[in-house]
């Protein structure tokens, strides 16, 4: 069975057929989901979800896209619910320096916020980097966090070599079904199989062969996942169990409550 490391579940396109969307995920052996939270709006949404579904696990945090409402005292409130609740992690933060440049200095100093937290709680992070993987890399030799996972991970082997060295896993999806994705395909055949966790980040990152109005979901890990094991011209079941370990290593408290 595989897991899912990154799905939004709390998104109205999967939340509002999360019986369906759970029951066709298992059928594709799919049995474990991480669902990260953006921010304090789905905090409550993110947790009502995983208590309810006894296979899916989440984290709380600050996304660096969704940050206009952010205030002072929301990482006092981070921290009141992660004493008060099971976050797996401190997730999703990081840097996007792609679609919002201009509050780079909001997004650092929230992410660096995050990564003491992540720190004194003891709890790994799952990042979000977008053309910030050097910026990041910075920040995480000055904060020392228990690793993690680099979700969507599309930087050089050299970076990737640097996160790894740091406890992280690099996060492959959907990204890489595309034919036109070569740098994304060399990095998850050529990268050692220890550093590799698999996700759907569904409903956002639509493998290749889904169709315009078809939703990406946690089930189409199971196609990703065959993606991976041919490009790499490995053996599913054997690579489901590494990865699997892979997973439960940079998120423990995963191990804990879904096996
Ligand atoms: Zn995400």
């Amino acid at each position: 069975m595989w897991i899912d490391s990154h799905c939004h579940m709390d998104s109205p396109l999967l939340y509002e057929n999360s019986e369906k969307v759970f029951s066709e995920c298992v059928t594709e052996g799919v049995d474990s989901i991480i669902i990260p939270s953006v921010g304090k709006e789905n905090f409550d949404k993110v947790i009502k979800i995983a208590r309810k579904y006894k296979q899916c696990v989440y984290a709380l945090g600050f996304h660096p896209m969704y940050l206009s409402s952010f205030k002072d005292g929301d990482l006092d409130l981070l921290e009141h619910y992660l004493l008060n609740n099971d976050s797996v992690a401190v997730g999703e933060i990081g840097l996007d320096l792609f679609v919002k440049k201009n509050n780079l200095s909001v997004q650092e100093s929230v992410f660096q916020s995050q990564l003491k937290i992540a720190e004194k709680f003891d709890l790994p992070v799952i990042m979000h980097v977008r053309g910030a993987i050097d910026l990041v890399l910075k920040n995480l030799r000055r904060i020392k966090v228990r690793g993690g996972i680099a979700h969507a991970f599309n930087g050089s082997f050299q970076q990737a070599d640097q996160l790894i060295e740091l406890g992280f896993k690099l996060g492959f999806g959907g990204a890489m079904t595309y034919p036109r994705s070569k740098h994304i395909q060399a990095l998850a055949k050529e990268l050692p199989i220890e550093a590799i966790v698999l996700e759907t980040d569904s409903p956002d990152m639509p493998p290749a062969w889904l169709e315009n109005d078809e939703i990406n979901q946690p089930k189409e890990l199971g196609k990703i996942a065959e993606f991976f094991c041919h490009l790499r011209g490995v053996n599913p079941s054997k690579t489901a169990d590494i990865i699997r370990i892979n997973t439960i290593k940079a998120i423990p408290k995963l191990g804990e409550l879904c096996t």
